[in-house]
């Protein structure tokens, strides 16, 4: 075998996966991030009242990919975890999220003795839309216009600044819907867990190897790589190449902490707002497993979505509308990319895909095996 030199740029999910795969390979490897810190958007920290806080909003790993689990299983304890949500209703009441039969009760102010009450009652108010065209006729296709106005519409305007019928079906199918009494958020994922001491403990430990550099506080600009017999590269397509087809939009998020008392008996940790304000969720920190500080009162944190440009280009979330018009341009960088087959481009903005933690692992978990069958 012929010792490598590769960049990984990103000490995210997708650069440890790779660069300690690699280096388990015998790669020698160095990896480049312009914050101070490892773990990307999944870093967390004990904050001044000692819970445990993600800096970018909540990261809740689950999956159904076994694989994906043992390889995570390997850089600490996780433990199990099953994330609640409930949404705020105009009435103050809080009802449910995925949508189930409790919540078409508080809805509806109804009595729905099973499972089959509840679904008849979708069947009458949902529209029949044989080929959804957006997020709007999918969701009228399967719980009608006033449970989409109320628990989609707003949220939907504020997250993406995008009317529903602007928006792909693919985001929205992230929720499942229950006839049942099933109140998880992923309830079709047979592993659903938190890193005992947080997601930064998991990123310290993948890049713990000798055959791995971190330097931290470095951005990338476009030109290091050549350096480097290979590169993998966890920063924005369009960036790189100068936005030569268009700029490739994002949602940003910005975070509001305030204190709170605890709750007594609150079983969610996440509340959705349904209103028109500027937030879309709000965590309740202490109600994930190793984050409470034992004391009566903690931090929340309140999301308010904004355009990337209003928030120091910190790019979360690419934007997927329902004409594709920017998964289009993505695929002109794509092909432009695959004219230097030394350069890969990884992650959520490498790919401009929106993707969970367990989707990145798995895709460089697969593209890593790929690169060392072809190259090392
Ligand atoms: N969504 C909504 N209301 C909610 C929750 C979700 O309208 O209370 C829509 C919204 O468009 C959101 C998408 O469903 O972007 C996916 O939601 P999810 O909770 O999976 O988003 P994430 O956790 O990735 O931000």
């Amino acid at each position: 075998m012929i010792r490598q030199r590769i960049l990984v740029v990103g000490a995210g999910f997708a650069g440890a996966t790779y660069a300690r795969n690699l280096a388990e390979a015998g790669h020698s490897v160095t990896v480049l991030d312009k914050r101070e810190h490892v773990g990307g958007n999944a870093y967390d920290f004990v904050d001044r009242s000692g819970t445990r806080i993600h800096r970018y909003g909540p990261h809740l790993f689950h999956t159904n990919n076994e694989e994906v689990v043992r390889w995570l299983g390997r850089w600490g304890d996780w433990v199990r975890y099953d994330h609640r949500v409930q949404a705020l209703l105009p009435s103050g009441l809080t009802a449910p999220l995925p949508i189930n039969r409790r919540t078409l009760e508080i809805v509806f102010g109804v009595e729905l003795p099973d499972a089959e009450a509840a679904q008849a009652l979708l069947a009458r108010v949902s529209d029949r839309i044989e080929h959804p065209a957006h997020a709007a006729d999918y969701l009228n296709s399967q719980i009608g216009k006033e449970l989409t106005n109320l628990f989609f519409r707003p949220y939907t305007k504020k997250m993406w600044a995008l009317d529903l019928e602007e928006l792909d079906a693919g985001v929205v199918k992230r929720l499942p819907l229950r006839f049942d009494d099933e109140d998880r958020y992923f309830p079709d994922d047979r592993f659903q867990l938190m890193p005992r001491h947080g997601y930064t403990a998991i990123f310290e430990r993948i890049f713990d190897h000798p055959n791995i550099e971190v330097e931290l506080g470095r951005a990338f600009s476009r030109g290091v790589e050549r350096d480097y017999d290979a590169a993998f590269l966890s920063v924005p397509i369009d960036e790189y190449y100068s936005e030569c087809f268009g700029p490739l939009p994002y949602r940003s998020i910005r975070f509001e902490h305030v204190t709170k008392a605890k709750q007594p008996g609150m079983s969610w940790t996440v509340t959705n707002y349904t209103d028109s304000s500027r937030w879309t969720r709000e965590t309740a920190w202490h109600l994930l497993p190793h984050h409470d500080n034992g004391l009566t009162s903690g931090p929340h944190t309140r999301e308010e979505p904004c355009d990337y440009k209003d928030n120091d280009f910190e790019r979360y979330y690419p934007v997927r509308t329902s004409d594709g018009r920017f998964q289009k341009i993505y695929e002109q960088y794509a092909k432009l990319a695959e004219e230097t087959p030394q350069i890969t481009f990884i992650g959520r903005c490498g790919l401009y895909q929106y993707l969970d933690m367990h989707q990145v692992i798995n895709q460089s978990l697969l593209g890593v095996r790929r690169w060392l069958a072809k190259y090392g």
